[in-house]
């Protein structure tokens, strides 16, 4: 298990992801996906220069958070109970995991009391997947506003989880309509949205290719998970 071996081969490729498609590497972000990862492996690659990491429960990035250096920007990437929104804001530089008005609205709660602008993405289902949580394009649409309205919240993007795939052609599709419904979103709102958080280990060059700014990789990065 090397790390800094794993990041420079995945740093490559995505370097040559964006080349294939005419974008610069500068506006694609690796988030390091930490869940069931040691906080060691999380300090190692902070050491090489990754800055973003992230995870899907607000207890483990309260733990981990705090063996790991200062300044590190943690993402919170599954799905956030109500109860957790406080700590939730506290903790994360981005939630990317927001799928309905309501825990839009206690993040927003939270955020005042915390005296934060919270950036946040709304998480789309694009695929339908029935075990998958996240927004359909069509509920987007009609809570887009709303939330928009919220003044401790600030919408920076969508993110999608494409289903699960060896080949990942057959996802493309998911990827395209994320970034065609943020295009529609955008017109909507009169205001760009900056972020698609789109590719995992197993896809993240297709995503790439479409138009993703943020790429969430755990395994390629830090091996398997423990837990
Ligand atoms: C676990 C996870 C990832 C990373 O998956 P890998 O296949 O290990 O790269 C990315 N995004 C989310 C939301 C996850 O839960």
């Amino acid at each position: 298990m090397d790390i800094a071996e794993n990041l420079s081969q995945i740093q490559e490729r995505i370097k040559q992801a964006c080349a294939r498609s005419g974008r610069s590497p500068r506006d694609v972000t690796l988030v390091g996906v930490a869940k069931n990862q040691p906080p060691e492996k999380i300090r190692a690659a902070a050491d090489l220069g990754v800055r973003h990491f992230g995870e899907n429960r607000v207890q483990e990035a309260k733990i981990k958070s705090q063996e790991c250096p200062a300044g590190l920007d943690w993402h919170m990437i599954g799905h956030l109970q109500s109860n957790k929104c406080r700590d939730a804001v506290h903790l994360f530089e981005m939630i990317e995991s927001i799928d309905s008005r309501h825990l839009a609205e206690n993040v927003n709660r939270a955020a005042e009391r915390e005296g934060k602008t919270m950036p946040i993405l709304l998480q789309v289902n694009v695929a339908g997947e029935a075990s998958k949580f996240g927004y359909t394009p069509e509920q987007i649409r009609e809570d887009l506003l709303i939330i928009n309205q919220l003044p401790a919240i600030e919408i920076h993007g969508l993110m999608t989880i494409a289903p699960y795939t060896t080949t990942p052609e057959r996802v493309r599709p998911c990827f395209k309509r994320l970034r065609e419904l943020k295009t529609d979103l955008e017109q909507q709102l009169g205001a760009p949205l900056p972020h698609l958080s789109m590719g995992m280990s197993g896809d993240f060059e297709t995503a790439i290719e479409e138009g993703a700014t943020l790429v969430r990789i755990g395994t390629l990065l830090f091996g398997s998970r423990s837990g």
